[in-house]
């Protein structure tokens, strides 16, 4: 935890660094006050496809509209709640606002697939799958409606058990996906072994591609990896519409970024979808990575 503070050194993430202490006490109070409270907020950015240039989901990503502070980006609050537990909480409602807007947009007519970001405390979890599910139920939202992204990192903490609570998601229907691929500390024997559907490259090595030939070749190679491997693959971090025709062009299946849109508040979602047309952006394809 020791680097990720040090990257983040915002006020409110700082409080974990002392466990126990009368700061990280009183923010994990006013995080249970948040939920009460109803200062979450569920954001949505879309999910593309990019041979056909058609929506067809979204990832949530949550936010704390706290009433001094404003806007609380998810890097402020999430690890310190990964630290105490208190992800659960956050998960389970991140889960159930995602189940219920994935209803309201099917109502409004648009199939979509809702992607939500779990952590290691949620992998350990054995009673999560059957959560999850009752929570869907009454909503008559399918599993194969939300798509489990988890990292490399939140797998490896424990990766016997965190194999086993995705194999029972991933037999009862739900689509999951490796978060931020390349990043962590998996290794292929374990991608193998792992029942998941796609793979996510991080935005790191996207955001990099275009001026870097060796970050073009690892988006390249993970692409090859994950078709290889059957699994459908994510390019984040899609930033301009130079990157969509590489990455088109490379047979990337889907792309989430800036340039498609950034994270809305969820009452704008479906109003974005049924207005998106999209670019044309095969004036500025380049082949330099072609073959
Ligand atoms: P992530 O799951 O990898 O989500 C993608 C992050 O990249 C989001 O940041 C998104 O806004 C950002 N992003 C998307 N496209 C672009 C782009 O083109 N350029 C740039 N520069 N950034 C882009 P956000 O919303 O701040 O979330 C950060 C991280 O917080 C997420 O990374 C995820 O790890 C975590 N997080 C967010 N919501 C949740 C949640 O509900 N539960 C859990 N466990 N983690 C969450
Ligand atoms: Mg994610
Ligand atoms: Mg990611
Ligand atoms: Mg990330």
């Amino acid at each position: 935890y020791a680097a990720k503070t040090r990257q983040c050194g915002s006020l409110l993430y700082h409080a974990q660094l002392d466990a126990g202490s009368q700061e990280s006490l009183s923010l994990l109070s006013e995080l249970r006050r948040a939920v009460e409270n109803n200062e979450l907020r569920l954001y949505l950015q879309p999910k593309i496809d990019l041979q056909r240039g058609k929506v067809i989901g979204a990832e949530a990503l949550v936010r704390w509209q706290h009433p001094v502070r404003g806007l609380v980006p998810p890097m402020q609050f999430i690890p310190f709640a990964e630290q105490t537990g208190f992800i659960r909480v956050l998960s389970a409602w991140v889960l159930a606002g995602s189940a219920r807007f994935a209803r309201e947009a099917r109502d409004a007519g648009l199939t979509l697939r809702l992607s939500v970001n779990l952590s290691t405390r949620d992998l350990m979890d054995q009673e999560l799958p059957a959560k999850i599910e009752a929570m869907l139920a009454p909503l008559e939202v399918a599993p194969g409606s939300l798509c489990l992204e988890i990292t490399e990192s939140a797998i490896m903490d424990d990766p016997e058990r965190a194999l086993s609570t995705l194999e029972h998601l991933h037999a009862m229907g739900f689509k999951l996906s490796i978060d931020d691929f390349g990043t962590g500390y998996s290794s292929l024997a374990y991608l193998k072994r792992l029942p998941v559907d796609e793979l996510k490259i991080d935005k790191s090595f996207v955001m990099a591609m275009e001026r870097d030939l060796d970050d073009a070749r690892i988006v390249r190679s993970t692409i090859e990896l994950a078709h290889n491997l059957g699994l459908s693959v994510v390019a984040e971090g899609l930033e301009t519409a130079k990157a969509w025709a590489m990455l088109a062009q490379l047979g990337c299946d889907e792309g989430q970024g800036y340039f498609i849109c950034k994270p809305m508040p969820q009452e704008q979602f479906v109003t974005w979808a049924k207005t998106w047309q999209p670019p044309d952006v095969s004036a500025t394809a380049e082949s330099t990575l072609a073959r």
